[in-house]
């Protein structure tokens, strides 16, 4: 018996001795540890993303009614804590939070503007993997596009609803560290009234029903960026099948849209294999398992959007400024330009959105040349002779434009301009090796401006810091010289140049219509 005792006795002092020690690792956890910042430090929108930690996997579970407008959503995140964290942040807009779980325990939260400040019962590690789940519901809120009055966001419209906007939309309909900087994958679980239908980024895995309800299960395996994940619904026709290059393709049309405006949208859709074929000429292999479109019939709906994978479009796209239908087939090369340079290279601040506009805008002076209207040196000659060096479009500081010109034309013609000043000043061959080589080296990540210049001049063996000042940060028409490098100088036609203009022509009528 006393043999057994002493053991005992000395396991209770080990106990205790273990529970001190953990008193003391979770205090000095405490003592250590920090909160997350509440941004990732974007000179545009300061209080965007969030620091401390990085998020690897979104599941979103919702729920919504088309008859009331109302959102009810599960949100699980997988993410990794960069720093030992007290509490960390994730932006959320608008919709009210009931319940916070971390690693499957209650967490303490509080709510000021887009913040949403979580605290776990115990710190967490730097280094550690770590779950959040958050039950959050309401009416979602609505954003306007940067330096217009156009709605943005999750938008309710006649048939269901259509998730789109840039930089803003993400945190209006789950909670999110709300920058690209972060990408990360997702999975959506949608459930609507049956009869209704969803389409979002990625793959559709299965479809459930259940009491009046259908959940409908997609996958984005590839990451991504916050602004591009979206959902629509509503009543769609669905055309599966695969380009000649073998891409499964998932277009969504509203099923409302009908006659000789049906037939111009699905026109441009049936080009889409041999759209991705020109632009993995140019660019490189296409960087993602699926694509297609997603095309609503909503009145006021003023733009397109690179929504992964999957890029939602105006019909306005197909409609002239007095109504009648019209090709659209450039705004479909511009929005599949981004599956490469806005997506799979996303950016790393706002500030270089040129980076994303410019490659999207030349993509369609490609598709131009493909088309037999013109050359992309006549595009760009065009542009330039066309807008005079005291026209506002010239003192855009396109490298920075700031939050309320960051989708002014200029981002986009300017932006194609420059990299087309690029290709004269560097030559054909080390300007393709030049973008596929940056497509290449970035995909799955983000860059920056700084880092393209620099890799620009590796490829090339060239210092280009002068072009770059001129093309991008100065906010005057850059001089002839440097539109035609000495001996570069091309003799174009009387009959391109008209052609050339007419294209200019309709690239600013859209432009007028709207943004992409
Ligand atoms: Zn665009």
């Amino acid at each position: 018996m006393g043999a057994s005792v002493g053991r005992r006795f000395r396991f209770l002092v080990a106990v205790a001795a273990a529970a001190l020690l953990l008193t003391a690792t979770a205090a000095d956890a405490k003592a250590q540890c920090v909160p997350g910042a509440p941004g990732v430090g974007d000179g545009d929108y300061p209080t965007y993303g969030n620091g401390g930690y990085d998020v690897r996997h979104y599941n979103l579970d919702v729920e919504y009614d088309p008859a009331t407008d109302r959102l009810d959503g599960e949100a699980s995140i997988k993410a990794t804590a960069t720093q030992t964290l007290c509490s960390f942040n994730l932006d959320l807009v608008g919709l009210e939070v009931t319940r916070v779980k971390v690693n499957g325990r209650r967490a303490s939260w509080t709510r000021s503007g887009q913040e949403l400040t979580v605290t776990p019962m115990r710190p967490l590690k730097e280094g550690r993997r770590f779950k959040v789940k958050i039950v959050y519901g309401g009416v979602p809120r609505e954003f306007i596009l940067p330096g217009t009055d156009i709605r943005t966001g999750f938008m309710a419209t006649p048939d269901g609803a259509n998730v789109l906007g840039q930089p803003e939309v993400a945190a209006g309909w789950y909670p999110v560290n709300d920058h690209p900087i972060d990408k990360a994958s997702y999975s959506f679980d949608v459930s609507v009234p049956d009869g209704y239908e969803v389409v979002a980024n990625g793959i559709l895995r299965d479809r459930d029903r259940h009491a009046g309800w259908t959940t409908w299960e997609w996958e984005a395996r590839e990451p991504m960026a916050s602004y591009l994940a979206t959902i629509a619904i509503g009543y769609w026709d669905v055309h599966r099948w695969r380009t000649d290059s073998g891409i499964p393709v998932y277009d969504a049309v509203d099923s409302a849209i009908t006659g000789a405006l049906r037939a111009e949208i699905d026109s441009s859709l049936a080009r889409q294999g041999e759209i991705l074929d020109l632009l993995i000429d140019a660019f490189g292999p296409y960087p993602f398992s699926t694509v297609g479109a997603i095309v609503d019939n909503q009145d006021d709906l003023f733009f397109a959007l690179e929504t992964q994978t999957r890029p939602v479009y105006s019909r306005g796209f197909w409609l002239d400024g007095e109504g009648n239908p019209v090709n659209g087939d450039s705004v479909v090369v511009h929005e599949l330009a981004h599956q490469w340079f806005g997506d799979d290279v996303a950016l790393a601040r706002w500030q270089d959105i040129w980076l994303n506009e410019g490659f999207a805008t030349y993509a369609e002076w490609l598709w131009e040349e493909y088309e037999g209207r013109g050359t992309p040196q006549q595009t760009f000659q065009a542009s330039y002779d066309e807008i005079p060096a005291d026209d506002p479009f010239w003192a855009v500081v396109i490298g920075d434009p700031g939050v309320d010109l960051l989708f002014d034309d200029a981002v986009y013609v300017r932006g194609a301009m420059t990299l087309h000043a690029l290709r004269n000043a560097v030559g054909d061959e080390s300007f393709w090796a030049t973008v596929r080589g940056w497509a290449a080296t970035k995909s799955g990540g983000n860059a920056t401006t700084e880092e393209f210049i620099a890799y620009a001049e590796e490829v090339s063996g060239q210092r280009l810091d002068e072009l770059f000042d001129t093309w991008l940060y100065t906010p005057r028409k850059p001089a002839p010289s440097a539109v035609s490098p000495a001996g570069r100088a091309k003799l174009r036609t009387a009959r391109a140049r008209a052609r050339a203009k007419t294209r200019l022509g309709q690239l600013q009528r859209r432009l007028a219509v709207g943004r992409y």
